[in-house]
Order: C-alpha cells, then sequence, then structure tokens
C-alpha cells in the first residue's frame, strides 16, 4: 500500500488534503492524474448502467434533504457504533475494535517498565490483559455509548434544534424519496432503475488505508425496482434480479481489467444481515489490506419505500396494470465505492517489470480508465520543426482523446513516466518524420506509436493517426493494427 500511496503523490494522482497545515484525517484530494482516473471508471460506470440498458435512468439529488428522511430510514436511530472514552487521555475508540490493536502496559512485574504488547496478547512477564486505554496504558475506558455516524449541521443562519440537519451518509434515499417523481415523469414499467453518482458522509471513528475507509467519499448506487407479485421461471423475480446484478457487476470490474483471481463474491450470514434485508451479498477484491468489500449488491425488499410512505404520508405504490392493483416494489441495490473502486483499478494495474537489466514500474489501465491516453514526444527538441509538428499533432489528438505533450527529459525517460501512469500510447516525433530541409531533405511524414504493455513500435503516417487511435482506443487490438504497419526500430 505505501508503494501505492507514494506512487499517487508523486505522479499526481492523490494527494493528502490540507496537506500544508499537516493534513486532516482520512480526507484525500484528487490530482490532476487521479481526477481523470475517477471521472473516467464514473463515466464507464454510468454509461454502462444507464445509457447503454433500456431499463435504467439517472438521477442526481442534494446532499441536505429533509431531516425526516433520515427518521424514516433508521439512520437516526441506528446508524451507530459502539463507543468508548478513555478518562485519563480521552482518546476514544470503537468498542468492537478495541482489542484488535496493540497496547500500551507499564508492566509491575519489571518495575513499571513500558512495553508494547501486541492485540489480543497477555503480557509475557506478568501475564496481565488489557484492562485500561491502550494507546495510554493508564486511564480507565468508559462503558460504550452509541456515537450516531451522520455529520450534522444547521440548515440556515440560526443553530437551534429545529434547523438541524444532516450530510446524507448515502446517496440512495434521495432515490427512494424521488421514486414516484421519476417513475410519473418518465412513465416506467417495472422492473426499472434509477442510478445515482455522488458524494456521502460518515464520520467514521476509525478511518485509514488510505482511500479505502474515509468520511468523505463518493457512491456508484442503483436501485433497481421489481414487482414483487411477478415470477421469472417460477421464481420470485426480485431473486432472479438479484442474481442477475450480482453477476452483472461482478462482470464489469473485469470487463476493465481487473484480475478475476482478485475477486471474488461474499454471501452475508443471517446474523450479518440488515433487519430489512432478503439477501447481502459482497463483491470483495484483495486490496493490498486483503479482502475487503469494493461493492454490496443487496435485497432491500419493500422496506425504504414503505417507511418513507409511512413517515411522509405520501403512497409510494406501483399501479399493477395486469393485476388491477398497487405494489410495493421490492427493491435491488448494487451499491458501489468510487473512491474504492479507483483503489482497486489502480492496485490491480500496478506492476513491477524487469525490462532489459532495469526496473519498471507500469500501470496496466484499461484504455478507458487511463488518465492520459496518448503522450506525443518529440525525439529532438532543439530541432523546431520536430517540436512544432508534435505540438501540431497534440492539439489535433486531444480534441478526440486526452492527449499530452512533454519534452522534459530524453525519450527513454519519457517512455517511463507514462508507463508509470499508464498512458497506453505514445507517439513519437523525429528527424525522419520531417527531414532536414538545409540539406534538401523532405521528411516521411510518419510517426512511431508505442504501445505501453508490449514496448512494441510501430511506424504510422501522420494522415492516418487519427483512424488508428479510433481502432486502438476503441474496441481494435493493438496485435490487429499493428499487423498492417512496419515495426519501428525500439
Ligand atoms: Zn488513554
Ligand atoms: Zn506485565
Amino acid at each position: 500500500m505505501d508503494v501505492l500511496v507514494s506512487l499517487c503523490k508523486r505522479r499526481g494522482f492523490i494527494f493528502q488534503s490540507s496537506e500544508i497545515y499537516g493534513g486532516t484525517g482520512a480526507a484525500w484530494d484528487y490530482g490532476p492524474l487521479g481526477v481523470e482516473l475517477k471521472n473516467n471508471i464514473k463515466r464507464a460506470w454510468w454509461r454502462d448502467n444507464i445509457h447503454l440498458r433500456p431499463d435504467m435512468v439517472g438521477l442526481d439529488a442534494s446532499i441536505l434533504m429533509h431531516p425526516q428522511v433520515w427518521k424514516a430510514s433508521g439512520h437516526l436511530d441506528h446508524f451507530t457504533d459502539p463507543m468508548v472514552d478513555c478518562k485519563a487521555c480521552q482518546h476514544r475508540f470503537r468498542a468492537d475494535k478495541v482489542e484488535e490493536q496493540s497496547w500500551i502496559h507499564y508492566c509491575p512485574a519489571t518495575k513499571g517498565n513500558k512495553f508494547e504488547v501486541p492485540a489480543g496478547e497477555p503480557c509475557k512477564h506478568c501475564n496481565v490483559r488489557r484492562s485500561l486505554c491502550p494507546d495510554c496504558g493508564k486511564g480507565e475506558l468508559t462503558t460504550p455509548r452509541q456515537f450516531n455516524l451522520m455529520f450534522k449541521t444547521f440548515m440556515g443562519p440560526v443553530e437551534e434544534d429545529a434547523a438541524v440537519t444532516y450530510l446524507r451518509p448515502e446517496t440512495a434515499q434521495g432515490i427512494f424519496v424521488n421514486f414516484d417523481n421519476v417513475l410519473q415523469s418518465m412513465r416506467l414499467k417495472l422492473p426499472f432503475g434509477i442510478a445515482q453518482i455522488g458524494k456521502a458522509f460518515r464520520n467514521e471513528i476509525t478511518p485509514g488505508n488510505f482511500i479505502f475507509r474515509t468520511r468523505e467519499f463518493e457512491q456508484m448506487e442503483i436501485e433497481f425496482f421489481v414487482n414483487p407479485l411477478e415470477t421469472i421461471d417460477g421464481r420470485p423475480a426480485d431473486e432472479v434480479w438479484h442474481e442477475r446484478w450480482i453477476e452483472s457487476r461482478f462482470a464489469w470490474y473485469q470487463r476493465y481489467g481487473m484480475r478475476r483471481e482478485n475477486l471474488r463474491i461474499r454471501e452475508h450470514e443471517k446474523d450479518e444481515l440488515a433487519h430489512y434485508a432478503k439477501r447481502t451479498v459482497d463483491i470483495e477484491y484483495q486490496f493490498p489490506i486483503g479482502w475487503s468489500e469494493l461493492e454490496g449488491v443487496a435485497n432491500r425488499t419493500d422496506f425504504d419505500l414503505k417507511q418513507h410512505a409511512q413517515f411522509s404520508g405520501k403512497s409510494l405504490t406501483y399501479f399493477d396494470e395486469e393485476r388491477k392493483q398497487h405494489v410495493v416494489p421490492y427493491v435491488i441495490e448494487p451499491s458501489a465505492g468510487a473512491d474504492r473502486s479507483l483503489l482497486a483499478f489502480l492496485a490491480d494495474a500496478y506492476r513491477e517489470e524487469e525490462v532489459r537489466g532495469e526496473r519498471r514500474v507500469v500501470l496496466r489501465f484499461h484504455p478507458d480508465l487511463a488518465p492520459v491516453k496518448i503522450a506525443v514526444l518529440p525525439l529532438l527538441k532543439k530541432r523546431p520543426e520536430i517540436v512544432t509538428t508534435a505540438h501540431d499533432l497534440r492539439a489535433t489528438l486531444a480534441r478526440r482523446w486526452v492527449t499530452v505533450y512533454d519534452d522534459t527529459a530524453a525519450i527513454g525517460r519519457l517512455y517511463r513516466r507514462q508507463d508509470e501512469v499508464g498512458t497506453p500510447y505514445c507517439v513519437t516525433v523525429d528527424v525522419q518524420t520531417v527531414g532536414d530541409s538545409a540539406k534538401g531533405e523532405s521528411g516521411d511524414r510518419c510517426v512511431t506509436i508505442r504501445e505501453r504493455d508490449s514496448m512494441e513500435q510501430i511506424r504510422v503516417p501522420i494522415a492516418e493517426l487519427p483512424g488508428i487511435f479510433e481502432r486502438l482506443l476503441g474496441d481494435g487490438a493493438w496485435a490487429d493494427v499493428a499487423r498492417s504497419y512496419p515495426p519501428a526500430r525500439g
């Protein structure tokens, strides 16, 4: 993980928030390449789950909502973690996690010497187990109290109880409260889904592991509504749709290059299920911190719509024309994190390779996700014709793809730098391209394209570049395209 954190900072993907002030707890800023990568992930998700499907629409609800929403959803009463405080140093811990950290101990068997004892183990010298604060080793811990994880704030100028509101802890509720608006305005028929990408906030007591768990994060959520009276091949439609979504979401990560062996499905145990959930499955990724949740796919039944109908007094039903009755749809919720997805795509793309005795770091991003698609590099920057041609090429290609120009190092170095940020293709302009006017030699108007993963190079006419990249950055494979052109010297 440290390798990724350091690469992210060095190459402009992710910076610590407010770093010049010493940083804030577990908040991160996406730099120039990070914002491109994150946008690409969100764009791919939106295209595949909304634009390419006939049964999905999008939504962008506000972060601040009516406080009653959180009463109805259960967040106000149940979205809590048990907390204990140290009476001496005031440090706060999650009651259920306090045994999972090492503890400071002043051992009576060694005249009060200070030791750090590993998590869950007794002291080697006196065999005593931890009963005091793990951080200072001196204070008693309070009995556990429930701590709500929602960020509280005030709407308007008056800081009084009536003005209390919350930053949403999930985007899902914005979809549920708009169920009827979307249904009526878009004249939808079940089954259909509403998708949303947006920020959510949770005042986690123990955030950490880089962008894996943060207090401010971005969700990519789908609420897919199903008629509970319907069956598919004799089975309840909600169960069948649940399986379809698990499959579809599991395949999605692989479509963008995530390796199958780093993904797995984990079924929630009965005692782990939320009280309203019929079944929940996690798609897990093998992060550098171990297997952890990448996305949850839950069958939330009709719980949310019923709760909001009850608390708002508005009917949130669907009229089943065939059966001539009102039904409350069941909902399947594939809920993914944009930041977590980014971390997983980044970890999966990262490779260290040995090339001719030298170490090469490469991010093997899928071309759709790569922050930069093409880098145009001049072989010699003291030849004005080369530089001008390279600038012109960048300008032309940039209309269609994210393309950068770089002349700040020798060519070998420039290639390595692009490998390290996952740029799939480099285009090099050299002497042959432009010729030598002093000697009366005209150039061949050809350039070299280098592919990131194979490091193979081909020589192609400038005029054909847009067509070639249309294929390479579309569905075309490098090997198929490269076959039609002569190889270039590496
Ligand atoms: Zn303490
Ligand atoms: Zn001891």
